[in-house]
């Protein structure tokens, strides 16, 4: 009887560590101290980026500068993101990180949105953002959000449909912090109305309960320009 029990917990243990590591294995840590990448001289990717030799890596490879500088938000969002992601640091190439400053215009939101790759953690340093994520489907499309001010962090988990909105009457600053080097963004409106070509307008008539006039006019909106 006792073996048997003790032969229960053993596998236990073995499916929770195996379990475990399949929860970690899609950032996989590197296999050295860097692998800064190389800029690309043809179409073959390894991890991403092929690394530079390590004997010709100076400090620049791991360095970014101009984060300071507010960014013109004179656009139909009123905001502008500045990545600073591994195509900007060459040497951030496998480490799984990177980082992007946020500049709001009065009333300027960062549109509903996700980034395939990453979980973001984001600070405000000037002025009051709206934030919020939503959870999936299975968990009932719940809303989290928070006013945030100077100082507050707030974390949208990886996948997940998030926003960030200015809601004072002066210009907003925030960084944001990603876990990885190359996050990726999906816009929803761009991606779903703006797709190219199109996805075809019973479709998103149907799946969003619109007219196709209003679709058609949206592919308008978020669509490639016609010329
Ligand atoms: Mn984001």
């Amino acid at each position: 009887m006792m073996e048997v029990l003790l032969r229960l917990l053993v596998t236990q243990v073995i499916l929770l560590a195996l379990a475990t590591s399949f929860v970690s294995c899609y950032d996989p840590n590197p296999l050295q101290d860097f692998c800064v990448a190389a800029s690309e001289t043809n179409r073959v990717f390894v991890n991403g980026k092929f690394c530079k030799d390590p004997k010709s890596v100076t400090a620049n490879d791991f360095s970014y500068s101009g984060l300071n500088i507010a960014r013109n938000t004179t656009n139909f969002l009123g905001s502008n993101v500045t990545t600073v992601d591994v195509n900007k640091i060459p040497g951030l190439n496998t480490l799984g990180v990177s980082l992007a400053r946020l500049d709001f215009a009065q009333g300027g939101q960062n549109p509903p949105h996700i980034h395939p790759r990453a979980t973001e953690i984001l600070v405000v340093t000037k002025g009051k953002l709206l934030v919020g994520f939503v959870s999936s489907n299975q968990d009932n499309n719940r809303l989290f959000y928070k006013v945030l001010k100077r100082g507050d962090v707030f974390v949208f988990p990886i996948g997940l449909i998030h926003f960030q909105m200015n809601v004072r009457r002066t210009r907003a600053v925030a960084f944001a912090g990603f876990g990885s080097q190359n996050p990726g963004t999906i816009r929803i409106a761009d991606a779903v109305f703006g797709s190219n070509p199109s996805i075809p307008q019973e479709v998103l008539a149907k799946a969003f309960q619109l007219d196709v006039k209003l679709v058609r006019f949206l592919h308008i909106v978020f669509g490639p320009p016609l010329w």
